[in-house]
C-alpha cells in the first residue's frame, strides 16, 4: 500500500475535524477525497504531508510509520491551490529550487527542471517570471516543481480551484495524462463532484470528518451506500422509508437516478411542474401523489419536447432500478 491510514483523528479544541478514519490507497492510484467545505479533506491531506500532527492514529507510507516524521522526511510532495511560487525567481529557478536544496549539481538540476517543464508543456517559458504567466501556466509550474523531485506520492489540494471552467477541464485531462505517464500515486482534494468523477480511479466521499463511502466513480454513482452520497454525486430521487414501503414494498430508504425514471407507457399519472432544456437532455420535474420526481430524458427523444409545464404524464418507477440506502 502506498498509504495506510489507521484510526486517524484530529481535534481542534473540542471540535472533531477528522473522526477515526481508516483508508488504504494502492501505489499508482489516482485517488480523490471529495466532500463539502469543512468535511475534513484538507486536514487529512495535511496529516499525510506532515504539516499537521494527528490527535490519534497512524499514517503509513509504503508500510513505514511516518506519523511523527517531519514533512521533508516523507516521500511526498504537495501542490497547493494558490501555487505558492517564488515571485522573484524565473520559472526554471522555481522548478530547480527543490533540487538545489537537495544539493543536486547545477547542470543536472537544469536538465531535470527542463525535463519537468517539458512534461507540463512549458519548456519555452523557462525564463519568464510567474507574474508573466496565466493562471493555468502558473499551475503547471507548480506541478513541474512538485514532480521534479520525483516523489512517490503527490498530494494536490484543490489545485484547479482558481481556474475558469474551460481551463479547468483542460487541466483535468492533462493531470490525468501526467499521472499515467509518471505512474505515481496522486491524492487529490476537491469539492467538485464532476472533477472527482473525471479524474479518479477511486473516490472517498467525506462528510463531517468521516468517510461515507469509498469506491470507483461508477460504484458511487450506481450504488451509493447512503443518502448523502446519492445526493452529493449526481442527482437522486430519494424515497423515505415510509414512501419506499408504500410504493415499492421495500423497508429501507431507496433512491433512483433521474435517467432511470421512465416517462410514458404504463405508470402512475403525474403532472409536469418544470421542463428544463439542458442541451443533450431534458429534465422534467413531475409531481406524483405529493412526491416530486426528477426525470431526465434524452433530447433526441422526440416525445421529450412535447412534455410541457402542466402536461399529464405517466411515470414508471421500476423496482429493479431502485437502490437501497442505509
Ligand atoms: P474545504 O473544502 O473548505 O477546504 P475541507 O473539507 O478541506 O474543506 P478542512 O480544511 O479539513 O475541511 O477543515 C475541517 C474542519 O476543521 C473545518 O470545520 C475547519 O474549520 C476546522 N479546522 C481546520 N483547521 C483548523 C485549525 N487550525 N483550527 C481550528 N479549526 C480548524
Amino acid at each position: 500500500m502506498a498509504i495506510s491510514i489507521r484510526g486517524l483523528s484530529k481535534r481542534f479544541g473540542d471540535f472533531v475535524a477528522v473522526d477515526d478514519l481508516n483508508l488504504e490507497i494502492s501505489a499508482g492510484e489516482f485517488f480523490s477525497m471529495l466532500g463539502p467545505s469543512g468535511s475534513g479533506k484538507t486536514t487529512v491531506l495535511r496529516m499525510i504531508a506532515g504539516f499537521e500532527l494527528p490527535s490519534k492514529g497512524q499514517v503509513l507510507l509504503f508500510d513505514e510509520d511516518v506519523t511523527n516524521n517531519a514533512p521533508f522526511d516523507r516521500d511526498v510532495n504537495t501542490v497547493f491551490q494558490d501555487y505558492a511560487l517564488f515571485p522573484h525567481l524565473s520559472v526554471l529557478e522555481n522548478v530547480e529550487y527543490g533540487l538545489k536544496v537537495r544539493h543536486v549539481s547545477k547542470t543536472e538540476r537544469r536538465q531535470q527542471a527542463l525535463a519537468a517543464l517539458t512534461k507540463v508543456h512549458l519548456a519555452d517559458f523557462a525564463d519568464r517570471k510567474p507574474s508573466q504567466l496565466s493562471g493555468g501556466q502558473r499551475q503547471r509550474v507548480a506541478l513541474a516543481r512538485a514532480i521534479v523531485v520525483k516523489p512517490k506520492i503527490l498530494l494536490l489540494d484543490e489545485p484547479l480551484g482558481a481556474l475558469d471552467l474551460k481551463l479547468r477541464e483542460k487541466m483535468q485531462i492533462e493531470l490525468k495524462q501526467l499521472q499515467r505517464e509518471l505512474g505515481i500515486t496522486f491524492i487529490f482534494v476537491t469539492h467538485d463532484q464532476d472533477e472527482a468523477l473525471t479524474l479518479s480511479d477511486r473516490i472517498a466521499v467525506f462528510n463531517n470528518g468521516k468517510i461515507e463511502q469509498v469506491g470507483s466513480p461508477q460504484e458511487l454513482y450506481e450504488s451509493p451506500a447512503t443518502e448523502f452520497v446519492a445526493r452529493f454525486i449526481g442527482t437522486a430521487n430519494v424515497f423515505s422509508k415510509d414512501d419506499s414501503q408504500r410504493y415499492f414494498g421495500v423497508s429501507s430508504k431507496t433512491m433512483i437516478r433521474p435517467e432511470q425514471v421512465e416517462i410514458g407507457g404504463i405508470g402512475l399519472p403525474g403532472t409536469v411542474k418544470e421542463s428544463i432544456y439542458l442541451g443533450s437532455s431534458i429534465r422534467l420535474i413531475v409531481e406524483l401523489e405529493g412526491l416530486e420526481i426528477i426525470a431526465e430524458l434524452s433530447a433526441s427523444d422526440d416525445r421529450a419536447k412535447t412534455y410541457r409545464r402542466g402536461s399529464t404524464v405517466n411515470v414508471n418507477l421500476s423496482k429493479t432500478d431502485l437502490v437501497e440506502l442505509k
